[in-house]
């Protein structure tokens, strides 16, 4: 079976590798010129661990090819799309543009017994619209015409090659009839090694399908704001956060997962996710149902605002003339991606207060510097640190969760730390004469 991807970012590029280590012949088409040089030059374009080393292992067998002209991926049997779905400017529904781009491209190179596997996540109903569309525009016998499925995403940056090779579960969704029942054979092969391995495959309508993701996401944000939530209420009256969510997380229907209190969620899926589906939620005339993500948000962003208030406390009630080290850039650690990152929110805003900003991470400066070339960057964490007036742990990284609060004492100017994480042991801190803070706990 020969399989196309269409799309070779963080999603794709994975997809494409981790398929091709499975045997399939696969090619990957992508716009972005130096993205598909860099990859056929087996040069990952981005930073993903355990990536560049499945990437060396498939580009030696000569299944995966990179290219940018949809021609190539005329004869595969199945095509993944994988193109990015942001937040629409000026709106908090989705840009699908980057969809329907690569359709309108991929039609006309569609075999009539192709299937089409949406992986991008998309508001409910655009598999439909696509099914639709390629419906409208088929030259050839109205009986055989390429199926619509949807496929989505559950990867998680930082885990992404693990997550796609052995995820928790496959969600397929079908068109109803004999095309939907071909199409889902046809997933359940493309899948055979995952399903030997006893990993849920759910075929379902392409509506839930659709919605699983949005759904998880929403829930994943909930689950986040819930705790942050419960951080402002600790910090009104001197609870600590961290112990309440260890206490909650041994219930097992609440679980301690994802009940880290901290400065939020950020990345390039769960914002504008939870944004496009309460957007998708009004105009199918049910945004009531959701209206509870607003707050979901507004709690998220509600923790930058008080990252920036407690970092300006430690220095005296103003950044002016103050150096600030942030600690972190990346959204999330294990991963280069910057979009919508809390840290670099929280280090742009205290650069707008007029603070002398030098932001640090070991994979994401350069996205960084990309999205906010104002800032200061500074390769070397020692040199970060060098002369700080206070230091902002903003990305969880494994190096910082490791510094040793003695050292660092002699880099800085003043030992004053925020620990946007709440994952530095802040006793261990203060006991080597910091001013420490956690977010949500006094004493932490
Ligand atoms: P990304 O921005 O890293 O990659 C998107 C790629 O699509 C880019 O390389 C871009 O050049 C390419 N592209 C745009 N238009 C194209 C076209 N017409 N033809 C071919 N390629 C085109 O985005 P991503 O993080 O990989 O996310 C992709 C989708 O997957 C999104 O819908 C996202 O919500 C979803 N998703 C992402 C993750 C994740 O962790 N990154 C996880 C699950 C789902």
């Amino acid at each position: 079976m020969k399989l196309s991807v269409i799309g070779a970012g963080y999603l794709g590029a994975v997809h494409a590798a981790a398929m091709a280590s499975l045997g399939f012949d696969v090619v990957a088409v992508d716009v972005d010129a130096d993205r598909i040089g860099r990859l056929r030059d087996g040069a990952a374009p981005f930073y993903e661990p355990g990536f560049d080393a499945l990437l060396a292992d498939v580009m030696a067998t000569g299944r995966l090819t990179w290219s940018l002209d949809y021609a190539d991926l005329a004869d595969a049997d199945v095509h993944f799309l994988c193109v990015g779905t942001p937040q629409r400017r000026g709106s908090h529904a989705a840009d699908l543009r980057y969809v329907w781009d690569a359709v309108e491209a991929l039609i006309p190179h569609l075999r009539p017994d192709a299937v089409l596997a949406g992986k991008s996540t998309v508001p409910v109903g655009t598999a439909a619209a696509i099914a639709d569309r390629i419906a409208r525009t088929w030259q050839g016998d109205s009986d055989h015409i390429p199926v619509v499925v949807w496929n989505p995403e559950f990867l998680r940056e930082g885990f992404a090659v693990e997550d796609t090779l052995r995820p928790d579960r496959i969600v397929v969704g079908v068109p109803d009839g004999p095309a939907g029942e071909r199409a889902a054979a046809v997933m359940r092969e493309v899948y055979a090694t995952q399903v030997a391995a006893s990993i849920p495959l759910l075929v379902t309508d392409r509506p839930t399908a659709e919605l699983v993701k949005v759904a998880a996401n929403a829930f994943l944000a909930t689950k986040i704001s819930f705790i942050n939530a419960m951080a402002e209420v600790c910090e009104a009256t001197g609870a600590d956060v961290v112990t309440l969510a260890d206490a909650i997380g041994y219930d097992a229907r609440i679980g301690r997962k994802f009940l880290g209190a901290g400065v939020g969620f950020g990345g390039g899926c769960l914002p504008k996710d939870i944004r496009a589906f309460s957007a998708r939620a009004g105009e199918l005339g049910v945004d009531q149902a959701l209206t509870f993500l607003r707050e979901v948000d507004d709690i998220n962003s509600r923790r930058r605002d008080r990252a920036v208030e407690t970092a300006r406390d430690l220095v005296g009630g103003s950044f002016r003339g103050r150096r600030v080290c942030v600690l972190g850039a990346a959204f999330k650690p294990n991963s280069d991606d910057v979009r919508d990152s809390p840290a670099l929110d929280i280090a742009a805003r205290i650069h707008n207060e007029g603070g002398q900003v030098v932001v640090h991470d070991p994979k994401a400066l350069a996205n960084a510097e990309a999205r906010f070339p104002s800032l200061r960057y500074e390769p070397d964490l020692r040199a970060a640190l060098g002369g700080a007036d206070v230091v902002l742990l903003l990305t969880e990284w494994q190096e910082y969760r490791d510094l040793d609060p003695v050292a660092v004492a002699e880099w800085v100017a003043g030992p004053r730390l925020l620990d946007g994480r709440n994952v530095l042991d802040g006793a261990a801190w203060r006991a080597a004469g910091w001013s420490f803070r956690g977010m949500g706990r006094e004493h932490g």
